[in-house]
């Protein structure tokens, strides 16, 4: 099934992550998913032959995208992609091909070959100038992300006490009651661990877009209430883990 996250979404998701865990060893392989994501969004709008859907989906390496860029809008170490209704995207080729090999190898099972600077996200987020991103220009997304730790920090904290004040045996029933919350033709994913109580009782309030069993939803125990945020963030960092794993 095609991913209900779509490239503009998992670019502005995996920049504003990659900027935030500069320093973390999982940031090159996330700054990598962001980048190839990004290109590929543009890609499908400035090499449509290059990017084709359905069964023949062809998707172009991020270095190939930038290479091809670089030929069709200028040949220099830095290009402008011109917007006839607004303001160009510049696009650091020089520098994204050498962050793209740099960062590469950790979706291959290696370390990086320099750690992730602030050059590389600023030429990452430059990218989103482009009209198929502009999804970090969301103000809403942006103001999401900057209160969205701090929330969810709040709120293991509020769902902990409220479990504090239970018994055991009201916490085991309310976990044995978990699945009667799931409808399995609601598309929703199943109940998943939740990280305040450990118990598999988060019903979720979404389909499991990244495959890990990672949603936003509530804990029937705890009362704990996974965000899109949170959710998010979970996701990107086992994705990470998982191309860092990979020989
Ligand atoms: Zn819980």
């Amino acid at each position: 099934m095609e991913s209900m996250v779509t490239r503009r979404e998992h670019y502005a998701g995996s920049t504003l992550a990659a900027s935030e865990a500069l320093q973390d060893s999982w940031a090159p392989a996330i700054f990598n998913m962001a980048l190839t994501n990004g290109l590929l969004a543009i890609a499908e709008v400035e090499l449509p032959s290059e990017v084709s859907k359905g069964p023949s989906r062809r998707t172009p390496s991020a270095r190939a995208i930038v290479e091809k860029l670089r030929s069709k809008f200028g040949d220099s170490d830095t290009i402008e992609i011109p917007d006839p209704a607004g303001q160009p995207t510049v696009v650091m080729c020089a520098h994204l091909l050498d962050a793209i090999d740099a960062t590469d190898k950790p979706r291959h099972g290696t370390p990086a070959k320099r750690p992730l600077t602030r050059t590389d996200i600023d030429a990452l987020v430059a990218l989103d100038d482009h009209p198929a991103l502009r999804a970090l220009h969301d103000e809403s997304l942006r103001a999401y992300d900057a209160y969205g730790a701090a929330a969810e920090l709040t709120e293991w904290g509020r769902a902990a006490d409220y479990c504090g004040l239970m018994g055991d045996d009201e916490v085991e029933r309310r976990a044995r009651t978990a699945w009667q919350h799931h409808d399995p033709d609601s598309g929703d994913a199943e109940p998943s661990e939740c990280p305040v109580c450990l118990h598999t009782t988060v019903i979720a309030t979404g389909a499991d877009e990244y495959g890990y069993g990672i949603t936003a939803g509530t804990c029937i125990v705890c009362s704990y209430t996974r965000s899109a945020y949170a959710a998010r963030q979970e996701n990107l960092q086992l994705e990470a883990e998982r191309l860092l794993a990979q020989d």
